[in-house]
Formats: C-alpha cells, structure tokens, sequence
C-alpha cells in the first residue's frame, strides 16, 4: 500500500495517507478542511522489478529453454499478470 503525501494549500499542514492506487486522492486538508494537493515522489511497485526471468540466467540450458518456451507462449498476452514464476528449480545444482 503506497503511502501519499499531501500538503495543505490554506493551512500548510502536511500529513501522510495510506492509499490504494485506485483509491481517490484526498482532497480536504483533516485540519481545516481546506484544500490539499498530493506531493509526487514516494515509490510505489518499485519492490517488484527486483526478481524477474533474468534469474535463469546462469540455469541450465534446459532451464533456459523451458523459459524462454514458456515466456513465447504467453507473450500474445498480458505477460504482466499472468507470468507466474517457473517452478523452482530442485536444489540439486551440481
Ligand atoms: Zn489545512
């Protein structure tokens, strides 16, 4: 849950809300009910891009093919939501 800052355009008071991304900004200062404006800049998903296919990198070629097999055949697709991770590999990595 990303969390949003905003200052007050009457009043000057900054406060912090936590909020969904679909959820509709804030728009009324909780002091003096007046107008509020959001201050861009805090990260929001960022966490995500960290891990991804480039892990399969240093797998086995068979491994890699797998991967690249799998991601052509969702590539007509959202590879967004629907790419779940491949199956892990065994721990057996001789
Ligand atoms: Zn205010």
């Amino acid at each position: 849950m990303p969390t949003y800052e905003y200052i007050c355009r009457k009043c000057g008071h900054e406060f912090e809300a936590f909020q969904g991304i679909k959820d509709a900004p804030l728009k009324r200062c909780p002091k003096c009910k007046g107008a509020v404006r959001r201050k861009i800049g805090t990260g929001a998903g960022l966490l995500f891009k960290g891990s991804g296919f480039y892990i399969t990198d240093y797998r086995s070629e068979g491994y890699k093919s797998k991967a690249k097999a799998e991601r052509e055949s969702s590539s007509s697709s959202a590879t967004k939501s629907t790419a779940a991770p491949a199956a892990k590999p065994a721990a057996s990595k001789s």
